[in-house]
């Protein structure tokens, strides 16, 4: 028998929930703000579908992937990221003939299997959004924004903000080129992935963590300097947008996404007391994606923010709000004759829209009367002999300790009317 959760999985117990519950309604809520509609989609696609939207030489595609073979032989894999799924519903349902602009969010679990560490998990969850058919900088402005105001809201405010831009497959070539040239005498020096990297995807050795890359490729040109005319342009209007709207950035030249159909602005929000693990929020522009996938060219943006990594900081920063476990009622029947009556007030109380209990293990009135604290409750109902044969409940106020009799029928009344007070 198994008597452990999988290696890289963790269960969300009933006492950590509500944490989750109140970042997926944080998510909710700012993604209205924003006009952003929730979009779910499998946790399973045809393998296919990441090999081509994530690309054969990543990592994540390479090394992390759940595949598996299912009784149909057919190839599938637990979604890694979701932006390539986005992309094959978008294009699957025709979400394009719907209006020019998709505004998509979704929150979910991603399966990778990646060495576990702290607050690194094997199925983890991610909140993303992507907004499909603009390709103007405002909507780069707009996600990005979004991002900090959701990182705000929660309570993250020593945020860094970093910016750059990629380029396009106008400029890009160009700019690989001259990264080559300047780095072709040193590649000796690089890592070994690095040293793969070279001819393959040359700009992914600038955010390679290996300090020695990092020094090899100190004085490598930026690919701000290569832009083409319309990339320089959309970059600095984004940049005006950015500053108009009071949100700090840095740009950061190292910030490179590896594939062809990344394009134009690449973002990284930091939450710096996360130390090693302080990125929490990835994202930038796709504008060759949906094409890549067999769609229409679609110039789109996203990001992608692992929520394991928020939650960790909410919690090292005490920023997680008080679980209110409270109740309104505890009905309290004294012995088993009156169960029934008082069953049959749990049950109308709780049609009525009021939180309400019982005890369920046949405990005496005292052991009642602990139950209800421990919630607490702000009312017990209490139904002795007296009490019902009278049809009638003694309510007790457990805030002022006041106790009344009370018709049965007028209970839900009379809380509802001390509740207001
Ligand atoms: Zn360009
Ligand atoms: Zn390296």
């Amino acid at each position: 028998m198994l008597l452990t959760a999988p290696r890289g999985t963790q269960d969300i117990l009933p006492g950590a929930s509500a944490n989750w519950q109140y970042i997926e309604a944080t998510v909710r809520d700012i993604c209205r703000l924003y006009g952003y509609k929730e979009i779910r989609t499998p946790v399973f696609e045809h393998t296919e579908l990441f090999l081509r939207g994530i690309g054969e030489t990543t990592d994540v595609v390479s090394k992390e992937m759940y595949t598996f073979t299912d009784r149909g032989e057919r190839s599938l894999t637990l979604r890694p990221e979701n932006t390539a799924a986005v992309v094959r519903a978008f294009l699957e349902h025709k979400l394009y003939a719907e209006s020019l602009l998709s505004k998509l969010f979704y929150i979910g679990p991603m399966f990778r299997y990646d060495r576990p560490q702290a607050g690194r998990y094997r199925q983890f969850h991610q909140f993303g959004i992507e907004a499909l058919g603009s390709k103007g900088p405002a909507m780069d402005a707009e996600v990005i924004i979004l991002a900090v105001q959701l990182l705000e809201r929660l309570g993250l405010n020593d945020l860094k903000l970093f910016l750059n831009s990629v380029g396009c497959p106008e400029c890009r070539p160009l700019y690989r080129t001259a990264l080559q040239e300047n780095l072709r005498e040193k590649t000796e020096a690089l890592c070994g992935d690095c040293q793969s990297r070279f001819e393959r995807n040359p700009m992914r050795i600038l955010d390679c963590k290996n300090p020695k890359c990092a020094e090899v490729s100190t004085g490598a040109p930026h690919i701000v300097d290569c832009l083409c005319e319309d990339c320089n342009a959309h970059f600095e209007h984004l940049k005006s947008l950015l500053a108009a709207a009071g949100i700090d950035f840095v740009l950061n030249p190292r910030l490179v996404r590896g594939l062809d159909y990344y394009t134009k602005t690449a973002f990284e929000i930091q939450y710096a007391p996360l130390g090693s693990q302080s990125a929490v929020c990835g994202g930038g522009r796709y504008d060759g994606l949906v094409a890549e996938c067999g769609g229409q060219s679609t110039p789109s943006i996203g990001f992608a923010i692992g929520l394991e990594r928020i939650l960790l900081a909410l919690e090292k920063q005490g920023l997680l709000p008080e679980v209110n476990n409270g109740i309104d009622v505890f009905v309290a029947p004294i012995g088993k004759e009156n169960q029934s009556i008082a069953f049959k007030l749990l049950c109308d109380l709780r049609k009525n829209g009021l939180t309400a209990d019982m005890d369920f293990m046949d405990r005496n009135i005292k052991g009642q009367m602990k139950q209800a604290n421990k919630y607490p409750a702000r009312f017990v109902a209490i139904i002795g002999d007296e009490e019902a044969l009278q049809g009638k409940v003694m309510l007790k106020n457990m805030q002022s300790g006041i106790q009344e009799l009370v018709d049965n029928i007028a209970v839900q009344n009379k809380i509802q009317l001390e509740m207001e007070d």
